[in-house]
């Protein structure tokens, strides 16, 4: 397995102890800090894209193009990313979500890419993957018709799983600082982080219950699209090592929908804020460490257990969401 990588995660993000949620939680919790993996507030895009840019520069490209949220990290990370290596970004940010407000349109992730020189093109569909995917081909297409080598990073399944290189790479670093966790929690989402991070793990041969919490579809559609990505990805490196049983998923924080904050989720951001003085993220690690507290509390993480939980950055949508964070929070005039 031979795959250009161009490196953007110069050092390994600690393994923290937590122990007051440990106290409270009665186990043993732990925490990844992949938030500060990478340039310009990073996170887990910052591992996938190692792999995307690294194809990007073996292809000589110029112009780098990426679709995602309106307050997507991605196309944020990818902006940043690019810039450091030399290339232009093009970044498409669709209607996901259904927020309508200035700062949602405007501050967070539309801000830093702006402030990054990415040129920011709109496309108003949120569940057309392969839609967005042709829209980015055609601006591509314009790129190479202005001289220019252009880059896609595709959205859609179908097309090889790079970005999952990045959490098999990131599982062998876990491994190399505590081999001793007995479950994993992580966010599933295009579920490229999920998968390469249980590949990487059985590849080692650690049974780690890794647990992927939904921030997009619910467990049903998730677990469907978990198996496709599991299949690309054992055809991409040659080597199947997830079992349909290590294909864990739960929905129970993703209400009210993709990128739209919660009572759980809510919840989950405050515990982990005012206990550990730890900030998470209102579309994805708020719900995704909201397992945590919930699997404990109906058994399926069980007491005195070594849990990971990944933090996988998103802080730079914090205040795009001031509006849903003020909701969550009142905060009375004393
Ligand atoms: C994109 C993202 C995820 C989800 O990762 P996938 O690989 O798409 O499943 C989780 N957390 C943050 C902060 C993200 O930006």
């Amino acid at each position: 397995m031979d795959f250009p990588r161009a490196s953007l995660v110069s050092a390994v993000t600690p393994i923290e102890h937590l122990p007051r949620l440990s106290d409270e939680l009665g186990i043993s919790l732990h925490i990844k800090r992949d938030d500060l993996a990478g340039t310009t507030m990073g996170g887990n895009k910052s591992r996938q894209l190692e792999y995307y840019l690294g194809a990007a520069q073996q292809a000589r490209a110029q112009t780098v193009l990426i679709t995602g949220a309106v307050q997507s990290n991605f196309v944020r990370t990818a902006a940043a990313s690019a810039a450091k290596l030399g290339m232009k970004t093009i970044v498409q940010l669709e209607d996901r979500v259904p927020l309508t407000d200035a700062l949602y349109g405007a501050n967070g992730n539309v801000l830093l890419s702006r402030l990054l020189g990415a040129e920011v093109m709109r496309y108003p569909v949120g569940e057309d993957e392969a839609g967005a995917d042709a829209a980015l081909r055609a601006r591509a297409a314009e790129e190479e018709e202005a001289g220019r080598t252009p880059y896609v990073i595709p959205l859609a399944l179908g097309n090889a799983p790079l970005g999952a290189l990045g959490y098999m790479r990131a599982a062998e670093e876990i491994l190399s600082q505590d081999d001793g966790f007995d479950v994993v929690v992580v966010a599933s989402g295009s579920g490229l982080t999920h998968a390469g991070l249980l590949h990487g793990l059985r590849q080692a041969g650690h049974r780690a219950r890794v647990i992927g919490s939904c921030v997009r579809r619910d467990a049903k559609q998730q677990h469907e699209r978990m198996r496709q990505v599991r299949d690309a990805l054992a055809k991409m490196t040659g080597t199947a090592t997830i079992q349909n049983e290590d294909i864990i998923i739960w929905d129970g924080a993703l209400a009210p929908g993709y990128g739209q904050l919660g009572p759980a989720a809510a919840q989950a951001m405050a515990m982990m804020a005012q206990t550990e003085g730890i900030i998470l993220d209102p579309v994805y690690t708020a719900k995704v460490f909201a397992a945590v507290p919930a699997l404990v509390a109906r058994g399926d993480i069980r007491a005195g257990e070594r849990v990971l939980f990944v933090h996988t950055g998103g802080l730079a949508s914090l205040f795009a969401y001031q509006s849903a964070l003020e909701n969550a929070f009142p905060h009375p005039e004393t």
